[in-house]
């Protein structure tokens, strides 16, 4: 009788009988340690019970492991192959879990069958992690807690503080809508394929954004209009969007930060001020 997990042998197995060949492309590295599923379980602090949403659930290496933590899981998978497989493997290891999958693209998920999920546990394809992530945190409310596997790279952007090397669009992002913890570092091996990069797993704890009049559209333009060029400072990085470098200046004032710092200063709150006055630049 199969084990609880997904092992070495089982992966290789699954993947050849049903002809999985791993793509770049859809950031497809399955993990194949069961101890490390049940670091990721047990970082996530999820409880029997619990609703969760899982992204990318691929051959259902940590899948399982959140079934075995009693969890009812709704997983979006984007490829067909795998999709198709693993409620056939969900059966088999966990006859009695409650489990569905939806054939998707994340990006385009809207709603969610079933209970909404309050935590979102995933292994998150690399390519598209960062977008994923802020999508879901976007789209559902429900979700109270996060922990993804990342890139160590993108672990370490999502993470940063402001004034730090890493720091950047993703961090201030995130900081909209959760405060960011980097967790565990996990190595390369635990995969197959074997990626080029290591990886981490970051929590995020949802809480308010910070009070603001302006919208989360108009401070992620703020944001992402700073950075577009990081060497700049804030008065010459905005001055097109608000029309000239006078006008910057004088939001920049008002909303209490020297137009002469880069954005790599500036925390959320921030960046949501200084998007407050773009709705009394002219035009
Ligand atoms: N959770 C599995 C594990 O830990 O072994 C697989 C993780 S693998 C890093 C990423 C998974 O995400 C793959 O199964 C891949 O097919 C799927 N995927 C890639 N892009 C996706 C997308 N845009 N939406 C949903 N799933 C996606």
């Amino acid at each position: 009788t199969p084990g609880a997990l997904l092992g070495p042998a089982e992966i290789r197995e699954l993947a050849g009988r049903l002809g999985v060949r791993p793509t770049k492309t859809l950031g497809q590295n399955f993990v194949h340690d069961g101890g490390t599923v049940r670091k990721i379980v047990r970082a996530a602090g999820v409880e029997p019970g619990q609703r969760v949403v899982e992204i990318g659930p691929g051959l259902g290496s940590l899948t399982l492991g959140l079934l075995e933590a009693g969890c009812s899981v709704v997983a979006v998978e984007i490829d067909p192959v795998l999709a198709g497989e693993i409620t056939e493997t969900v059966r088999r290891h966990a006859p009695q879990a409650d489990f569905e999958v939806v054939l998707s693209d994340a990006l385009d998920v809207t709603e969610l069958p079933g209970e909404p999920p309050t935590a979102l546990v995933a292994n998150l394809p690399y390519n598209v992690a960062v977008p994923v992530l802020l999508t879901f945190l976007e789209r559902f409310d429900s979700l109270a807690t996060v922990l993804v596997m990342v890139q160590a790279e993108v672990a370490d952007r999502l993470a940063a503080e402001p004034g730090s090397r890493t720091y950047g669009i993703p961090s201030v992002k995130a900081a909209w809508y959760a405060d960011t913890r980097r967790s565990l570092n996990v190595s390369r091996n635990v995969f197959w394929p074997v990626p080029n990069v290591d990886s981490a797993l970051v929590a995020l704890e949802r809480r308010d954004p910070p009070p603001t009049t302006a919208t989360r559209r108009e401070v992620f333009t703020v944001v992402d209009t700073a950075f577009a060029q990081r060497r700049k400072t804030l008065r010459a990085a905005l001055s097109g969007l608000f029309g000239s470098g006078v006008v910057a200046e004088e939001a920049l004032r008002a909303a209490g930060v020297d137009p002469s710092l880069r954005g790599e200063r500036l925390g959320v709150a921030d960046f949501a001020r200084i998007a407050e006055q773009l709705h009394r630049a002219p035009g």
